[in-house]
């Protein structure tokens, strides 16, 4: 199986993918991910990266389509994948279906603008696994550290309000038409994000039942 998720940052993509990850027993690939890795790591792709990431910026569409095209011809991909935020521009889906590749179900997930800066405002991640977690929806055990390898918990440099107000304003001009691009193709599913990532989980399983 082949599944898409799409929303705002902060929507819940990253939490919904690992989720249904797991039930699935598919990789959940996210870019974001790989490129904050990459920047850590120092390599040529991340120095490439950093400038647009840390402002709120999309990296350009020929890199961000040369780490998937990458991350796809794994062999842990040969049985379905999860794609958490690819494609975000309507230039990237085309390179998807010019790869050959047909998503089955596009899930986005729809949490209002007023509510995302408040979201982001408490989320926190952890630098050596990568791990996301937020202070209200999603606490880790202490609230401070991380479950998986106790590295304290920070926030994401363009999780601050100011670029969050610019990153929803690139999400709305240049992700958002993909929507339609998938409503056409039949794909398409809305959730409706709510306050309990619980309910959203229900939510996004029913919307890939049958698949
Ligand atoms: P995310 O973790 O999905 O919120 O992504 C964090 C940042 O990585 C984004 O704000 C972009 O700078 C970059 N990024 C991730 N995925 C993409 C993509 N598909 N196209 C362009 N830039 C991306």
């Amino acid at each position: 199986m082949k599944i898409m998720f799409l929303g705002a940052p902060g929507a819940g993509k990253g939490t919904q993918a690992e989720i249904a990850s797991e039930k699935f027993g598919i990789p959940a690939i996210s870019t974001g991910a790989i490129i904050r890795e990459a920047i850590k790591t120092g390599t040529v792709m991340g120095l490439a990266a950093k400038e647009y990431t840390e402002k709120g910026a999309l990296v350009p569409d020929k890199v961000v389509i040369g780490i998937i095209k990458e991350r796809l011809e794994k062999d842990d991909c040969k049985d379905g994948f999860i794609l958490d935020g690819f494609p975000r521009t309507v230039a990237q889906a085309e390179a998807l279906d010019e790869m050959g590749i047909e998503l089955d179900v596009v899930v986005s997930i729809e949490v209002p603008d007023e509510k995302i800066v408040t979201r982001m405002s408490g989320r926190r991640v952890c630098d050596t696994c990568g791990a996301s977690y937020h202070i209200v929806y999603k606490p880790s055990k202490d609230g401070k550290t991380c479950d998986n390898d106790g590295t304290v918990l920070t926030m994401r440099k363009d999780d601050s309000p100011e670029v969050v107000l610019s990153r929803l304003d690139i999400y709305h001009e240049q992700t958002e038409p993909l929507k339609d691009f998938y409503l056409a193709k039949g794909k398409l599913k809305l959730v409706e994000g709510q306050e309990e990532v619980v309910d959203t989980t229900r939510l996004t399983l029913e919307a890939l039942g049958g698949k």
